[in-house]
């Protein structure tokens, strides 16, 4: 078992349908609900087990070994990011007509958000009146990217997030004895994640991470004036390809400075201990809003220059405003 899938043993939606599967209370379709690819493709493939193994999932038997080579033919799963109605007529297809062993099929689709409106009004019907013996396990980055109609018919499950500490221990699990370079590494892309394992993970396989996390402390902390701005923002190579991850580093960095008032900075992030005295409450509370309306410019297809200039621009007025 990865350390990915023992976390996830304890999250509300494994739990919730293992009581389901033990008491005999099965739903015949549940979604769950994650914007974290990793822990909603795991979690949608744990709970199929659970539904098909006659000891809820127990990872030794016959059908739990045989479902985890890929090999149950009880067992369907959808990973793919688009899914049409012709996708969908087939799955539909298979679940009246395709015989199986056991006593129950199982169909996993883990991306809703990928199936187009015509695609899930089609998926609604065979909701509507399910095959007997037949549980859907369906899996969507958000509650608004599925239908309402096919909300009311799922048993809905949110999965809340990983705490930093479980995402560093994810993604330190293969490194033996992680020297300081690696601790590092792995504690900011664990803090920077969010809770989003996959988030962490595409950050901690980022090499220049590291360093675009000091480069852009070190901008934060000699912003002066608007005048010296755009020599600092030339240091950051502002483009499409960063403007997201920077500004994900930006809010690490103030979150990290505003939990440090009540004592000392979260390990791995010493350098931002000489900023702790530079800012107070309402300035990074105000700064924090900051970051969140540019990510809303970034999520608004904005030019990343814009953006880095209402940012630092936006920075320096909140710190004039909020002088003591
Ligand atoms: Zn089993």
């Amino acid at each position: 078992m990865t350390e990915t899938e023992r976390l996830l043993k304890n999250s509300r939606p494994y739990l919730t349908v293992s009581a389901d599967k033990k008491g005999g209370v099965l739903n015949h379709c549940y979604l769950i609900i994650s914007d974290d690819e990793t822990a909603r493709r795991t979690l949608c493939r744990m709970v199929a087990k659970v539904a098909l193994c006659p000891n809820g999932g127990c990872d030794e038997c016959e059908v739990c070994e045989k479902i985890n080579d890929g090999a149950y033919v009880a067992l369907k799963i959808n990973e793919s990011e688009k899914i049409s109605v012709d996708d969908v007529s087939e799955l539909i297809e298979d679940s009246y007509f395709t015989g199986f062993d056991g006593d129950k099929k199982v169909y996993v689709v883990t991306d809703m958000q990928g199936m187009n409106e015509k695609a899930q009004n089609k998926f609604l019907k065979t909701l509507e009146e399910p095959p007997e013996d037949v549980v859907f396990i369906l899996g969507a980055s958000q509650q608004t990217a599925v239908l309402a109609t096919i909300l009311s018919r799922c048993k809905k499950l949110y999965f809340e997030g990983f705490t930093a500490a479980q995402i560093y221990g994810v993604l330190t699990e293969k490194t033996e004895e992680p020297d300081e370079e690696t601790t590092r590494a792995a504690t900011r892309a664990a803090v920077c994640g969010f809770g989003n394992l996959t988030r962490a993970k595409k950050l901690y396989d980022d090499s220049a991470f590291g360093e675009k996390f000091s480069l852009l402390v070190s901008v934060i902390r000699n912003l002066s004036s608007t005048k010296k701005l755009d020599g600092q923002l030339l240091r950051l190579k502002i483009d499409k390809s960063n403007i997201d991850g920077y500004l994900d580093i930006a809010e690490t960095v103030f979150r990290l400075i505003l939990a440090a008032e009540r004592g000392a900075v979260e390990k791995g992030f010493e350098e931002l201990d000489a900023m702790k005295g530079e800012y107070d409450y309402p300035t990074l509370v105000n700064i924090l809003d900051l970051i969140i309306k540019c990510k809303r410019m970034s999520e608004s297809n904005c030019n990343p220059q814009s953006i880095a200039d209402a940012l630092f621009i936006g920075i320096l007025e909140v710190k004039y405003l909020c002088r003591k």
